[in-house]
């Protein structure tokens, strides 16, 4: 008999991600032994600052970092660092917020490659600053952007919409021209590993990230890396003290966990695991070259600008008989559903990343089916 799991028993379905660590669809898995910690940390009561400490030192040396901060998310943690911006350790600002009178409040981000987390900053009461356009933003236009009341600049890093920004260099020079704090929102940007130390080490004050995304760990976690001053104003306002970030708890498996996940990430052979990603991509390739009215190529880099391969199947419909939107609706609605990203106007993408080895086989034998035949139900 099959065990019925969790899921079995509410009634929901379990998705073969081949699309990307979506928050929408959990983010990712994590591997058994974070999993463990987070069980045991779950079985005693400890003091949450005295945890965050000693897992924050940890974290720090783990990602040569000044210091580090368990947050519940990495939306979380811009909400934390735009606050320790305009705070700082003074308890007068602090407990005003979300009025930021008398206090720096304007944060500076690119109008380009913005991902919607808007509301993570203006939550804080503090405002966007819009600098630039598609084409391109320069280097004077963030210099005349900055005045008396910026608190920080915000860059959303994306490899692949970078070119419309000023290079994090540039801004990271610009704002230390003028004493003000650089913060990364790098949260899905694992891997590569290096970016754990990358962006701080170029000199950027902070750099947050996702948890539950690359690193494999809680979904509800994220780190914040970076200046320590800067990290004691974000534990300053963070939960358990009654301010801006008490809504936003991390609980003590989420900080063993995420602290789990990164020991486990830094250990990974991070070669070996790009040439599974590899070898599922041509799998895929392989699978879909010379069928009629289809074609496949190893798309690169990743949805996130991540130097990671992902497969990039497109269908002719007129000779598949079927259209690239009815594909993806039947990969959803089928059993397991799957859940791909589209590609232009009438491809697929197949991610590795979120994939467990050998559910590429069974995607494929489910586009196979769907495109063999013809659009009718099967
Ligand atoms: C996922 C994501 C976030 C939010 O991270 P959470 O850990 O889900 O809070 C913020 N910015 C970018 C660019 C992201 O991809």
């Amino acid at each position: 008999m099959i065990r019925m799991d969790i899921y079995d028993e509410l009634g929901v379905r379990k998705i073969i991600n081949g699309n990307a660590t979506l928050t929408q669809l959990g983010g990712s898995t994590m591997p058994s032994h974070v999993v463990a910690a987070m069980a045991e940390a779950s079985r005693h009561f400890v003091d949450i600052d005295e945890l965050q400490d000693k897992v924050g030192q940890k974290i720090a040396k783990l990602t040569n970092n000044e210091a580090g901060y368990v947050s519940c998310g990495a939306a979380a943690g811009m909400v934390l660092s735009i606050a320790a911006c305009m705070t700082g350790l003074d308890p007068d600002k602090r407990a005003r917020l979300p009025s930021t009178r008398g206090m720096k409040n304007e944060v500076i981000v690119h109008r380009h490659g913005r991902p919607g987390f808007d509301f993570a900053v203006t939550q804080t009461g503090a405002r966007l600053v819009e600098i630039g356009t598609q084409k391109g933003t320069s280097r004077r236009q963030m210099e005349q952007a900055i005045s008396a009341k910026t608190a920080a600049i915000l860059y959303f890093y994306n490899e692949a919409t970078m070119q419309g920004q000023v290079p994090l260099k540039d801004g990271i020079r610009i704002g230390k021209g003028h004493g003000v704090p650089v913060i990364v929102d790098a949260a899905a940007q694992l891997p590569p590993v290096e970016n754990l130390w990358r962006f701080t080490r170029m000199g950027a004050d902070l750099a947050l990230f996702s948890g539950g995304k690359g690193l494999c760990g809680p979904q509800s976690s994220g780190l914040i890396l970076g200046r320590k001053d800067l990290i004691e104003a974000c534990a300053f306002n963070a939960c358990p003290r009654h301010f801006i970030g008490r809504p936003m708890k991390v609980g003590k498996e989420e900080i063993v966990g995420v602290l789990a996940a990164l020991e486990w990430y830094l250990g990974l052979d991070h070669a070996k695991l790009m040439d599974t990603y590899e070898d599922q991509v041509r799998y895929l390739v392989e699978e879909f070259s010379g069928l009629d009215g289809v074609s496949a190529r190893r798309s690169f880099p990743s949805e996130a600008g991540q130097p990671m391969p992902r497969a990039e199947i497109t269908f002719d419909e007129g000779k598949v008989g079927v259209t690239r939107d009815a594909i993806l609706t039947r990969l959803w609605e089928g059993t397991p559903a799957i859940s791909l990203a589209p590609a232009g106007e009438r491809g697929v993408f197949v991610n590795p990343q979120t994939l467990i080895p050998g559910e590429e086989r069974i995607v494929s034998a489910r586009i196979r089916d769907i495109i063999g035949s013809k659009g009718e139900t099967p």
